[in-house]
């Protein structure tokens, strides 16, 4: 079943178009990487699916619902969450805190307990301030937080960026326990070998469009890594 269907999205800061004309299908339980190089509008196109951006043209439909001028408090109730890049979290909230106010309406399988317990690095820390956690502990909060609206699209923007290898393994080892419960997520990851590994289908970004898509497990990694410094036009 097609949970997302993107159409001839464009997406602008003023006169930069930064996603141009991208379309992409997502069926649920897929686990799609996007990968590509610093400003090849990843974020955007994530944003503008989660509602934090107001595109130019094109549409975006969740669950056979035209959601393109829904506001983005809306679409998480529909079971849209994102997890964006820097995290963005309430300093000065608790863990727990920071868990709680992402609480939704929707009810599921994500609780307070039930984050802490696929995140177990936060246990400890569920009463410490989140202004006071390592970048791994923070990650894990923010991915815990987008978990507690119980969405039906987890959207997730470079979980690894600025983290230690070692703690990137960590999250990744919950994140992995997310994935094999049959999550749909979108995720935006710069380790070509990482994302290449954990997804199902992956998606490159050039200059605002995409490129290059296909099963991991047939794509080269010379193909993607071609299309993803645009060496060659794939598609
Ligand atoms: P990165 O990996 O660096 O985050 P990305 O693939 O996620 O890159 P975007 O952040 O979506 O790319 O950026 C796409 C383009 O839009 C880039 O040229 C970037 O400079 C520009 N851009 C992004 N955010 C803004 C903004 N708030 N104002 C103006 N231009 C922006």
């Amino acid at each position: 079943m097609t949970l997302l269907r993107v159409a001839g999205l464009d997406c602008r800061y003023g006169l930069l178009q930064a996603v141009r004309g991208v379309s992409l299908e997502v069926a649920q339980g897929e686990i799609i990487a996007l990968v590509g190089a610093n400003g090849a509008g990843k974020t955007t196109l994530l944003r503008a699916i989660a509602g934090a951006h107001g595109p130019h043209s094109g549409s975006v439909v969740f669950d056979g619902v035209d959601i393109t001028r829904l506001p983005a408090h809306r679409r998480v109730a529909l079971g849209i969450a994102l997890v964006p890049e820097g995290r963005r979290l309430f300093p000065g909230l608790t863990v727990e805190e920071n868990l709680r106010v992402a609480s939704s309406r929707r009810r599921g399988r994500w609780t307070v307990e039930s984050v802490l317990e696929v995140f177990p690095l936060l246990r400890p820390r569920r009463r410490m301030q989140a202004a006071g956690l390592s970048g791994g502990e923070q990650q894990a909060v923010a991915i815990g937080r987008a978990l507690m609206s119980n969405p039906r699209l987890l959207l997730l923007d470079e979980v690894s960026l600025g983290l230690a290898p070692v703690v990137v393994d960590a999250v990744y080892r919950s994140l992995a326990r997310v994935l094999s419960e049959g999550a749909t997520v979108l995720l935006v990851e710069q380790d070509l070998t990482r994302a290449l590994k954990v997804a199902n289908r992956v998606l490159c970004m050039l200059e605002g469009r995409i490129v290059l898509e296909g099963d991991p497990k047939s794509l080269d990694r010379d193909q993607v890594v071609s299309a993803y410094f645009g060496l060659t036009r794939a598609i």
